[in-house]
């Protein structure tokens, strides 16, 4: 049997449920009766984590003891 994921529309409800295709689609949200948004698959998660670290550490700074030219 398929697992459908719906999400509610008006109260961000979201569940998981095990519906066969004869089964009819689900448009109402058990909680508040709001309209259920069907989503296929769970694909629209997106790791866009660029820009949160800078690695470029200022080179050159460090080693400052020492280099005395005798
Ligand atoms: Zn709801």
């Amino acid at each position: 049997m398929p697992l459908y994921s719906y999400k509610c529309t008006e109260c961000g409800n979201a569940f998981d449920i095990t519906q066969s295709l004869s089964d009819a689609t689900l448009s109402e949200c058990p909680l508040c009766g709001g309209k259920l948004r069907k989503l296929f698959g769970t694909v629209g998660v997106s790791f866009n984590g660029s820009g949160f670290y800078s690695t470029d550490s200022k080179s050159g700074s460090s080693g400052s003891s020492g280099g005395a030219k005798s």
